[in-house]
């Protein structure tokens, strides 16, 4: 499922075998399948950084062809989309994972038009909606202000891309949260790259200095939100659980409180980047490839599913 530019093969997000050149856009481990030592990789250099930090190897970056260009998705910090402009004119991009909505921790995303859509499905039905991040935002201030006199609140969230969020939100209100050492990796490389975070490392796995019991927020990667939670609490001090994940839509979670905050796009947002894309044919990409391209023929728009069998010779034979 490769995109054929001149006389490469590019995968996409995925370990292909035949591909020449390995597009890799963003650092979330779903889509770095195609990081493996010597393979020519195709991404941006934020994205190099953040996945040479969980790698024992330097990554081989490859030179971008001419008819490629990478376009931010919005998504985390150095996500990018591939656009690519074909000889005889057709342009084509794939999104990757994307939003629409600003994130407080990445860049804006940039959508171009564009003849062919190879598009992200991740929340393909229309009636699940996010409220403006905005909005979200403030209510985790909100939160986290109300609980301030009274205890601490504990964050379990992704260590790169939604920890880094979460940290500019405490930010805003004035806090600097406690984070644990891989968020603290994660973090210092943006930082490097220009997002100011303020924040105090603890390497929790270990032990928890007595001075941080009195912290008004933490946040912690996800597997280690029960046992920082018992730690503080041993010490006297209450603790509010929460998460900030766009599953929160659709699942409880054992936390005190949960908020939908997602870094991907709702069909909402789907529909408000097509209306500037405007593809001739879109075809959609991921586990709910199938019913989201079914959704989007309902609403008018030329999809179907891009299945690993369609390889982009065919690919451009049918849009042809
Ligand atoms: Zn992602």
């Amino acid at each position: 499922m490769g995109v054929h530019v001149g006389e490469h093969v590019i995968s996409l997000d995925m370990k292909e075998d035949g591909a020449s050149l390995n597009f890799v856009s963003h650092a979330h481990s779903d889509h770095t399948g195609g990081v493996k030592k010597g393979n020519a990789i195709l991404c941006s250099s934020i994205t190099r950084d953040l996945i040479e930090a969980r790698i024992k190897f330097r990554l081989n970056l490859a030179e971008k062809p001419k008819s490629v260009e990478l376009i931010s998705s919005g998504h985390m910090l150095g996500s990018s989309q591939l656009y690519v402009e074909m000889e005889d004119g057709t342009s084509l991009v794939y999104t990757g994972d994307y939003q629409m909505q600003r994130s407080p921790a990445a860049e804006k995303i940039e959508v171009r038009s564009a003849d062919i859509l190879i598009m992200d499905s991740t929340y393909p039905f229309p009636n699940v909606t996010f409220e403006e991040k905005e909005e979200v935002m403030t209510s985790i201030q909100h939160y986290i202000s109300k609980k301030r006199g009274t205890g601490s609140v504990l964050f379990g969230a992704y260590s790169m891309g939604k920890a880094q969020e979460l940290i500019r939100i405490c930010n805003d209100i004035g806090i600097s949260p406690i984070v644990d050492s891989s968020i603290e990796k994660i973090s210092r490389i943006y930082s490097r790259h220009g997002v100011e975070l303020d924040f105090r490392p603890s390497a929790v796995e270990e032990r928890i200095d007595r001075d941080y019991f009195e912290a008004d927020a933490w946040i912690v990667s996800m597997g280690r939100l029960d046992k920082v939670r018992r730690m503080v609490s041993e010490s006297g001090r209450r603790i509010f659980t929460a998460v900030a994940t766009g599953f929160a839509r659709s699942r409880r979670f054992s936390t005190d409180v949960q908020f939908a905050m997602s870094d991907h796009a709702d069909f909402r947002q789907a529909i408000e980047y097509l209306e500037i894309c405007n593809p001739k044919q879109i075809y959609t990409r991921g586990s709910e490839s199938a019913v989201f391209a079914k959704n989007l023929r309902s609403f008018g728009y030329n999809a179907m599913e891009l299945r690993p069998d369609i390889g982009l010779n065919r690919f451009i034979e049918t849009y042809a």
